[in-house]
């Protein structure tokens, strides 16, 4: 028989779920609180997968996507074990900000430690509670606010098993990251944690097809990892995704108000017009330029910009860049289709 899984002094028995809080430092009106962990312990062996959301606060597809997974009937059937934690940064949630009270990026303060200061005591938890017990880890974003994000995987794919679980997601675009210091993928790479990274919308809202790809990603790694058994119809991409090894912003030439005129996955060239900036007291007009040829994985939402506001995300591929955005395309169409408002996954 199979060990129970033991976290904050709860036990959980071998084929049971359950919901364990980790106590947090209180907030400053004595407010107690903590970090929802919620535990699937399959009655069968298998690796120990954590899946994580909101360690920036105001990035909420992923709340959603935990939701969803977590209904999946599949998911009590489950080898190994899920560790699921919906809002990491609590503190951010609250105030609707991607920071902690103490103005850090929790994702920039990893692995943190005890003694440190409160970004730095969050992520010492987050790493001795959660991820030293997983053998591999999904972490879930957005785009930053006014910023949203084509559904991407963003991983080190120089490491083979990171690779593996970065194409079984199965959205069309993986971006090859570096680790950033402090990141909580760079920690968990250090302890030899595969660890893919999601981004998918937008800051402070829903976006119903980054869910539904987020939901079926992360079924998707599971089923790669041996903790579900493999589907006969895997949704999304049926082929390889696209891998970028570069990326870049353009920036705004001028400020003033924007009007971005070019979509989320489209192909662009070198040179190209992506949009215009309108200065209202002046009346002048510039041209936003493309400043390499690829595909839009990024885009400013808001259109108050300043000189040098980061606009357009562009990805560059070795591959044929017609086949990237026809992908995407596909992709969108696919999970656009028959969406059903709190759509479970199968
Ligand atoms: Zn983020």
């Amino acid at each position: 028989m199979r060990k129970a899984f033991e976290i904050a002094g709860t036990r959980v028995a071998p084929g049971t779920r359950d919901l364990v809080d980790l106590p947090m430092p209180k907030l400053s009106s004595h407010t107690n609180l903590s970090m929802p962990v919620h535990v699937v312990h399959g009655r069968r062996d298998g690796p120990t997968l954590f899946v994580s959301a909101a360690v920036h606060g105001d990035e909420l597809n992923g709340v959603e996507i935990i939701r969803r997974v977590l209904a999946t009937k599949s998911i009590n059937r489950l080898k190994g074990t899920l560790v699921a934690v919906p809002v990491v940064n609590a503190y951010g949630v609250i105030h609707e900000s991607r920071y902690l009270p103490d103005r850090r990026d929790l994702n920039r303060s990893f692995p943190g430690s005890e003694q440190g200061s409160l970004a730095a005591r969050l992520a010492n938890l987050f790493m001795d509670e959660i991820v030293k017990r997983c053998t591999h880890g999904i972490d879930l974003h957005t785009g930053a606010i006014h910023r949203t994000n084509l559904p991407q995987i963003r991983a080190n794919l120089d490491d083979e098993d990171t690779a593996r679980l970065a194409h079984a997601f199965g959205v069309p675009v993986v971006l090859n990251a570096v680790v950033r210091d402090g990141s909580l993928r760079a920690s968990a790479s250090e302890l030899g944690i595969p660890m893919l990274l999601y981004e998918a919308g937008e800051a402070l809202r829903f976006d119903e097809v980054s869910i539904r790809a987020g939901v079926v990603g992360v079924v998707n790694v599971m089923r790669e990892l041996g903790m579900l058994p493999a589907s006969k119809r895997r949704r999304g991409v049926s082929r390889e995704p696209f891998v970028a090894r570069r990326s870049g912003w353009v920036r705004a030439p001028q400020s003033g108000m924007l009007s971005a005129t070019v979509a989320l996955g489209t192909r662009v060239s070198k040179g190209e017009t992506l949009g215009f900036i309108d200065d209202p007291y002046s009346g002048n007009r510039y041209q936003v330029q493309s400043n390499a040829e690829g595909v839009v994985i990024g885009k400013l939402e808001l259109p108050l910009v300043h000189e040098g506001d980061a606009i357009y995300h562009i990805a560059r591929f070795s591959d044929d860049i017609d086949e990237v955005a026809e992908e995407v395309e596909a992709f969108h169409a696919d999970y656009a289709d028959a969406v059903s408002p709190n759509g479970v996954a199968g």
